[in-house]
């Protein structure tokens, strides 16, 4: 049972709208399981009070911060030094509150090929089809460039497929963007390894989509949903069902938040304990990050 003193440390997640979060669930179980005398809550900050709500983590001493929807890009202005990844993507989801100096990561790419590889794949030389070419899908290109050989993004806007292939040209390997249609996803699928749907489609309330047939989908794919409210998406039940490996979106939220949470405390993330937390949150609440 967690107990606050005047010594407890506070760690938050900011975001707008935030009630259905379910990082503090994640993360106040990895502080109790660990003994850490740290409470993680979440605060609505609206889009006009981020430079406020950053002055304010300095001033009450927050420890870290996760930051999600519609804040990531947004905080970048307002902190004192960004990694090589945060730089890339201008975009950050961890900060570490330094002394009153406030550094922000970006652990959304590192998230997902954690997850990958904890499924199990090697992913050197394999060839990634990426659906969506929005924040997520360009920071899980951004870090998958530097270790598969080829990546092919299809997104609803072409243009934006095609922009995100471009600022990978420098990582020198085969990657292409263009308009997302039945049709090349099923071309493309064919000589792929992985697939990976970073678009909301079969997101809650809409949980009959999927961009995938199921007769495209093959047992040696590996197949990641970044969605997980549900985390049983259609994707993820058809490909469960042709015997492919499944990666879902809980694995790739535990993974992230394992990066965080090792940025801010240095221990060394316990898993399964947060993995236990997140999906009981949402058997019983339902939410989002
Ligand atoms: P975002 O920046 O708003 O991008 C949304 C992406 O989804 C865009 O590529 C958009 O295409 C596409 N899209 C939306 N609805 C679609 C539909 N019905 N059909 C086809 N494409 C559609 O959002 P994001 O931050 O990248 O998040 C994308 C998804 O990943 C969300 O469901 C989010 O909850 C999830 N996510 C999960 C994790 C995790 O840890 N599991 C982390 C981050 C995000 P256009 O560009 O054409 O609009």
């Amino acid at each position: 049972m967690m107990v606050i003193s005047g010594k407890t440390e506070i760690f938050a997640v900011i975001g707008d709208p935030i009630e259905h979060t379910l990082s503090p669930a994640m993360h106040n179980a990895a502080f109790e399981h660990l003994r850490l005398d740290y409470v993680f809550l979440a605060f609505r900050v609206t889009p006009d009070e981020i430079e406020k709500a950053l002055q304010g983590v300095r001033a009450l001493g927050i420890r870290g911060l996760n930051v999600t929807m519609p804040h990531k890009h947004a905080v970048t202005e307002f902190i004192d030094e960004a990694d090589a990844t945060v730089k890339f993507l201008r975009s950050a989801n961890t900060i570490l509150n330094q002394r009153g100096r406030l550094r922000g990561f970006n652990t959304d790419g590192i998230g997902a090929a954690k997850a990958l590889k904890n499924s199990g794949i090697d992913l050197a030389g394999k060839k990634v089809l990426l659906l969506g070419a929005g924040g997520a899908a360009k920071a899980i290109a951004f870090t998958l460039a530097k270790e598969v050989d080829e990546i092919c993004i299809l997104n609803r806007d072409g243009m934006k497929a095609r922009e995100l292939a471009n600022l990978l040209e420098p990582f020198g390997k085969r990657v292409a963007g263009d308009e997302l249609s039945p049709k090349r996803i099923q071309q493309e699928l064919n000589d792929s390894d992985v697939l990976i749907n970073a678009t909301s489609a079969g997101m809650a309330p809409n949980t009959s989509e999927s961009l995938v047939k199921a007769s495209w989908l093959r047992t040696d794919l590996y197949v990641m949903d970044l969605v997980y409210n549900p985390n049983e998406t259609k994707l993820i039940q058809e490909a469960r069902a042709v015997g492919a490996k499944v990666i879902t979106g809980v694995e790739m939220l535990l993974y992230q938040g394992a990066a965080s949470f090792e940025i801010w405390t240095q221990c060394k993330a316990p898993v399964d304990v947060m993995r236990n937390a997140l999906l009981n949150k949402l058997a019983t609440k339902g939410g989002a990050v």
